[in-house]
């Protein structure tokens, strides 16, 4: 099974940015586990920005894009030398891709990142894929990595779109504000409804948010690809999803032949 696994900062970094260490290790030993036991993974990974800031100290995400883009240039290599160090622990090889929406769109790039990913996983490396954020712009950033994620789900024929999050999945409320708030297990429609339940962006240090997930959910599920919102507090959990629970919440790809 060819399972991508989108990480959000709010998973992988402290409220300041800086690394959370016993996080990532597990994430690494779980994900290094499940593919030893012959699943194909592909990594997405927020975080650039995040550790960036907490690197070079700096007093929250900032604003201007000069800074934002050096701080992912900072992030990025803490992020992949720390990917880089806990799987080679478990002897599997990582490998860096970093897009640009502009990259995606044009045809001649798309294929070859298309190929370069598909010979990465015959050789057995774990592809860790990031937004160029030193280099976007504004007319060609992606923006969230969510997207990115979906985008690179539909276009490797990944089986399911895993989004590891700092929530248990879409609810019938806000449940950072509502204690009532219940888990929906399945959607099978993106319906009017259901866009009505997200929010805005979830953490300081990423872009992401139930919004930008729902969008995500969009994009797979009309290419017949699942898209599963779990919780990533405790890695572990993506043994359960693997085993075939019903964890977090599943939004069932819909593409009829
Ligand atoms: N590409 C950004 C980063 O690595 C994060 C984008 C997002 O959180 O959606 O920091």
């Amino acid at each position: 099974m060819r399972t991508v696994i989108k990480v959000g900062t709010s998973t992988l970094a402290h409220e300041g940015g800086h690394l959370n260490i016993r996080r990532i290790e597990t994430l690494c030993k779980v994900v290094s586990d499940l593919k030893n036991a012959g699943n194909e993974i592909i990594l997405v990974s927020s975080g650039a920005i995040g550790m960036g800031v907490g690197k070079l100290s700096l007093k929250g995400r900032p604003s201007d894009m000069p800074t934002k883009q050096a701080a992912a240039a900072v992030g990025q290599c803490e992020l992949m030398y720390t990917y880089d160090k806990l799987f080679s622990e478990y002897r599997h090889t990582v490998a860096q891709i970093l897009l640009t929406g502009d990259d995606l769109n044009h045809a001649d790039r798309r294929e070859n990142f298309e190929n370069t990913l598909s010979r990465l996983l015959e050789l057995d490396a774990i592809p860790i894929i990031n937004e160029n954020d030193t280099i976007g712009t504004q007319e060609i950033i992606i923006g969230d990595n969510d997207t990115l994620a979906a985008i690179v789900a539909v276009s490797c024929k990944a089986d399911r779109l895993v989004i590891l999050s700092d929530i248990n999945g879409l609810c019938t409320a806000d449940p950072h504000k509502d204690p009532n708030a219940t888990l929906i297990p399945v959607v099978e429609e993106i319906t009017p409804e259901v866009i009505a339940l997200a929010g805005g962006s979830g953490s300081d240090l990423g872009t992401g948010g139930m919004a930008t997930k729902l969008r995500a959910a969009q994009i797979t599920t009309a290419e017949g690809t699942d898209m599963v919102i779990v919780n990533g507090s405790d890695p572990y959990i993506l043994y359960d999803l693997f085993d075939g629970a019903s964890v977090g919440t599943c939004f069932r790809g819909r593409k009829t032949l």
